[in-house]
C-alpha cells in the first residue's frame, strides 16, 4: 500500500485553503503542553473540521445511495408504530403499514404481495435465495454461477457446497462481463442457477432472459439493478429475486427477496413463522416504509434519470480520457446509466482513491478489501483484465445526489492524481 503525504504548502488541486499553511489565518494556534510552544498546525479537530466544511463529491453510490427525502419522511412517521404481529389497535395500524409497504414493492417489480419477503438487506436475501433454493432441490445438486458475482452469492454457494455437499457449476463469462448462457456445460441431475442482474463493479447488464430460458429453479441478485432497470419479477421466469434499499435512496439495513408463491425455498431462519415462515422475526415496519417510499420515488420517472446520469457518466468518461490519457474502461454497454469502471495501468487503484478523497472526491476500487490489502478485483481478473491493469482499478458511481458539479471536480483533479499515482508506483 502506497503512503501519501500531502506536503503543507503544496496547494492541491480543489483543495480547502484551510489546509494550506499560507492561509491559516482562520486556525487558531495550537499550544504543545510538552514545549510550552503554540503550534501553526491546525490541532485533530480542527482539520476534522475543515475537512467536514470542505465541499465533498460523492461518486459512490453502488455502495450506498444518500437516504431520499420521500424515504425518511415516511419513515418518520412509521417509527411510532408497533409490532405488526399485535392482535389490538396499534398492531392493526402497524401491520396496514406494512401490508401498504408490501404492495407498493409487489405493484412496482411485477409479484404478487405474497411473494414479497422483507430482509435485512441484499446479502441475507442472497443467502435465503440461493440457499434456499438449493435445500428445496431435496437432494445433493448442482449450483452453476458466474465467478463475477458478489460475494453474497459466492460465499452462499461455497456454503452449500462445503456444508451441504453442493457442486458448483462455473458459468462462463465473456470478455465483457457478462455470463455466458450458450457455453454453460450440461448438467444432469437436481440443479438451480444463480445469476445477477447488473454487476455492481462494471455496471455490465446480464442476459438475464437467455440464463432463465435455461429452465433451472433461478435467484437473481438484482441489488444493484432496482431503480434502474423495469423490472417485471414474473416475466423473468425466476424463483427468487434479491433487492436491497439502500442501492436506491433507501434506508440500509433492509431488502427483499422476491419468491414465487410456487417456489420450493426452505429457509434456515426458523422461529414466529413471519413472512410466510421464510424470515421468521418481526418486521422492522418503519424500514419496510422507507424502503417501499425509496423504491417509487426511484422508479418515478426513471427513463429520465437513467438518461441524465448517463449524460453524465459519458463526460465524465470522457473528460477523464481527455485529462489522463491512457486509461482503460471496463464498462461496455448495456450498462447501468451510472456506472463507471476504469483502469490506471501503472498505479494502484487504492493510491488513486486515496488522492482522489485528498480532493474531496469520494470513490472506490470496487474490489473488496481484506484486512487492509486491496485485492484485484476478481470480476476484472474473469473478464480476462490481466492483474497488473486490474489492480489500477477504480470505480465511480453516480446516483440520484450526482450533479455536473461533481464531474467537474473529477475532471479538475484527475489529470495530476493519475500523475501522482503513477509516480508512487505499484506496490
Ligand atoms: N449483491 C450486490 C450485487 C451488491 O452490490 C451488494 C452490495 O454491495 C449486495 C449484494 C449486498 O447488499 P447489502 O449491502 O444490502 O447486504
Amino acid at each position: 500500500m502506497q503512503i501519501f503525504v500531502i506536503e503543507w504548502g503544496h496547494r492541491w488541486p480543489g483543495s480547502d485553503p484551510t489546509m494550506n499553511p499560507t492561509n491559516l489565518t482562520s486556525m487558531s494556534n495550537t499550544f504543545s503542553a510538552a514545549t510550552g510552544q503554540r503550534s501553526a498546525r491546525p490541532s485533530a479537530l480542527e482539520a476534522l473540521r475543515a475537512r467536514a466544511q470542505k465541499p465533498r463529491h460523492y461518486l459512490d453510490h453502488a455502495a450506498t445511495s444518500p437516504l431520499l427525502t420521500e424515504a425518511r419522511d415516511a419513515m418518520v412517521e412509521a417509527y411510532s408504530l408497533g409490532n405488526p404481529g399485535g392482535q389490538y389497535d396499534s398492531g392493526r395500524r402497524a401491520r396496514q403499514a406494512l401490508e401498504d409497504a408490501r404492495e407498493t414493492v409487489a405493484r412496482i417489480l411485477g409479484c404478487e404481495p405474497i411473494e414479497v419477503i422483507f430482509t435485512s438487506g441484499g446479502t441475507e436475501a442472497d443467502n435465503l435465495g440461493i440457499q434456499g433454493l438449493y435445500l428445496g432441490l431435496g437432494a445433493p445438486g448442482t449450483i452453476a454461477l458466474a465467478p463475477i458475482e458478489h460475494d453474497a452469492v459466492l460465499k452462499s454457494a461455497a456454503f452449500c457446497r462445503d456444508r451441504l455437499g453442493a457442486t458448483l457449476l462455473d458459468l462462463p463469462v465473456t470478455p465483457e462481463g457478462r455470463g455466458d448462457a450458450s457455453a454453460l456445460p450440461a448438467i444432469t441431475g437436481p440443479a438451480m442457477l444463480t445469476c445477477m442482474w447488473a454487476n455492481n463493479e462494471t455496471g455490465a447488464i446480464q442476459p438475464i432472459k437467455e440464463l432463465t430460458d435455461l429452465g433451472l429453479p433461478t435467484h437473481i441478485d438484482a441489488v444493484q439493478a432496482v431503480g434502474h432497470e423495469d423490472i417485471n419479477f414474473h416475466a423473468t421466469g425466476a424463483a427468487t429475486l434479491a433487492l436491497s434499499a439502500h442501492k436506491f435512496g433507501g434506508p440500509r439495513g433492509v431488502g427483499v427477496l422476491l419468491a414465487r408463491r410456487d417456489a420450493k425455498v426452505i429457509s434456515h431462519v426458523n422461529g414466529g413463522g413471519q413472512e410466510r415462515g421464510l424470515r421468521s422475526g418481526t418486521v422492522d415496519v418503519a424500514a419496510a416504509v422507507g424502503l417501499a417510499a425509496a423504491l417509487q420515488a426511484a422508479t418515478t420517472d426513471m427513463e429520465a434519470e437513467n438518461a441524465r446520469l448517463a449524460r453524465l457518466r459519458d463526460r465524465l468518461w470522457e473528460g477523464i480520457r481527455g485529462e489522463a490519457g491512457d486509461v482503460v474502461k471496463h464498462t461496455s454497454e448495456p450498462a447501468l446509466p451510472g456506472h463507471l469502471h476504469i483502469s490506471v495501468p501503472g498505479a494502484e487503484g487504492d493510491s488513486l482513491i486515496m488522492l482522489l478523497d485528498a480532493a474531496g472526491i469520494e470513490c472506490s476500487t470496487g474490489s473488496a478489501c481484506n484486512a487492509g490489502v486491496n485485492r484485484p478485483s476478481h470480476v476484472l481478473l474473469a473478464m480476462g483484465v490481466p492483474e497488473d491493469v486490474a489492480r489500477g482499478a477504480v470505480r465511480f458511481s453516480l446516483g440520484h445526489a450526482t450533479t455536473e458539479q461533481d464531474v467537474d471536480a473529477v475532471l479538475a483533479v484527475v489529470g495530476d492524481t493519475v500523475a501522482r499515482a503513477k509516480a508512487a508506483g505499484m506496490a
